[in-house]
């Protein structure tokens, strides 16, 4: 573990960890590489195996057809994780297993060739709850479908293994239902700089962070490293917590998906005293509803990449909504970022710029401590403020980015490295303009 942080039992939550020291905001808190991590299946084509990059182009493993690499070199630094995988992955073929059922294989094999700390994380798993007891039967149902899943996928490989090799697993890790009950309750999406999901990881001493819905660290991602950095100053003994929910969402939904997906009841002091509902549902419902309304419905066209209804809708709707509905309403900020992203996919950038601006001074009200998502969304406008050679506003817009993102990705992150390259190219473009006028 380590040096600035301990574990402790939590009043209320169980297993919880803490700092044993001041940290300040900023600071890097931990990183660490995953026990186990898999590309998820919707990304599957489109990102390294091995190294978790996004690319054109990748090479295809050409047995399983399913696994694909950057270059040769990734593939030959795989091999070794790959190896049981791609043989399981053969015998399922056509069918494919879920993520969760592929990252519970990965964590098996990870013990069956293990470097010595993995040991130790595994029996960090073995102590996290699997929440069967309490589990409602219908998700129980569903985990026992993922569970024969596993065994079916894993079958050969596991029944090849040593008696030795095979005591050596946590007892919990031996029984494919609560493993499998453990892993969903456990793993963390994998994220890119611009937090574009990538795919899952165990990372069991960092899953003894418990949530709280205005929490104290956020944690980014470089390739599968998981790196925790503190949002607030943080006093020797205060509690380490995490947000597991989107944070702009209501105190109701974010309640409803903390107690369906990992079966506890929220009662941080935002939960408690749930003001920011206020702000979030700014304006006349009568005018807000309409927004509401259509979300999932936006939600379908955006999955289904159907840019140009897309943007035809929310444009509509937000045109209706204007001077109506503050800015600041949750309903309307997701459409205008939808009609942001459907601009962006259109290449329509004066609009994109147009969205993206409207969203900016909403961000700041709802994300008071420094946030990911925040930061992204600044670095998103300046690029469009860039491109569009607005470099004056760009340089401004960057430079509140940085202020967030040296904070939550650290300044050696290749986005915030990134963002340091934008903002001197926008300097010499400002000065070589104004030496231009002379
Ligand atoms: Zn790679
Ligand atoms: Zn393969
Ligand atoms: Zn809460």
């Amino acid at each position: 573990m380590a040096p600035m942080l301990e574990r402790f039992v939590s009043p209320g939550k169980g297993n919880g960890l803490r700092a044993t020291s001041g940290i300040s905001r900023g600071r890097l808190v931990v990183s660490a590489e995953p026990l186990a991590s898999c590309v998820s299946n919707m990304q599957a084509r489109e990102v390294c195996h091995h190294c978790f990059t996004r690319r054109e182009t990748l090479l295809r493993c050409s047995q399983c057809k399913m696994a694909r690499y950057c270059d040769t070199t990734c593939q030959k630094q795989a091999w070794s994780v790959h190896k049981r995988e791609c043989k399981c992955l053969c015998r399922l073929l056509p069918r494919l297993p879920t993520d969760s059922v592929r990252l519970a294989a990965r964590a098996i094999f990870a013990l069956l060739s293990p470097p010595k700390s993995s040991i130790g994380e595994l029996y960090t798993l073995d102590e996290h709850e699997s929440h069967l007891d309490s589990m409602p039967e219908q998700k129980k149902e569903g985990l026992s479908q993922l569970a024969s899943m596993l065994e079916a996928y894993t079958q050969q490989e596991v029944s090849n293994l040593t008696q030795e090799v095979t005591s050596a697993l946590p007892s919990s890790c031996r029984d494919a239902l609560s493993l499998i009950a453990k892993v969903t309750c456990n793993c963390f999406t994998i994220s890119d700089g611009e937090l574009q999901e990538l795919g899952v990881g165990l990372y069991p001493s960092l899953s003894l962070l418990n949530h709280d819905c205005r929490p104290n660290c956020v944690m980014v991602f470089e390739g599968t490293k998981i790196q925790l950095r503190a949002v607030q100053d943080i006093n020797p003994g205060d509690e380490l917590t995490i947000s597991y929910t989107e944070t702009l969402s209501l105190t109701e939904d974010r309640q409803k998906q903390l107690e369906d997906q990992y079966h506890f009841v929220c009662r941080c002091q935002r939960c408690e005293s749930p003001e920011e509902d206020g702000l979030m549902l700014s304006g006349e419902k009568a005018k807000w509803s309409p927004l509401k309304e259509a979300l999932s419905r936006l939600e379908g066209l955006k999955t289904e990449s159907k840019w140009q209804e897309l943007l035809e809708s929310c444009s509509h709707l937000l045109s209706a909504a204007d001077g109506e509905v503050p800015d600041e309403n949750l309903y309307k900020l997701r459409i205008t970022d939808m009609a942001l992203d459907a601009s962006v996919h259109l290449e329509l950038w004066e609009e994109a710029l147009r969205y993206g601006i409207k969203t900016l001074p909403a961000y700041r009200r709802h994300y008071p401590d420094p946030h990911p998502v925040h930061g992204v969304q600044l670095l998103r406008v300046g690029k469009l403020q860039h491109y569009l050679e607005f470099t004056d506003d760009a340089l401004d817009t960057f430079t509140q980015a940085f202020k967030i993102l040296k904070i939550t990705h650290g300044e050696d992150h290749p986005l915030t490295f990134d963002l340091q390259m934008k903002m001197e190219e926008c300097r010499c473009e400002t000065d070589h303009k104004s030496s231009g006028k002379h």
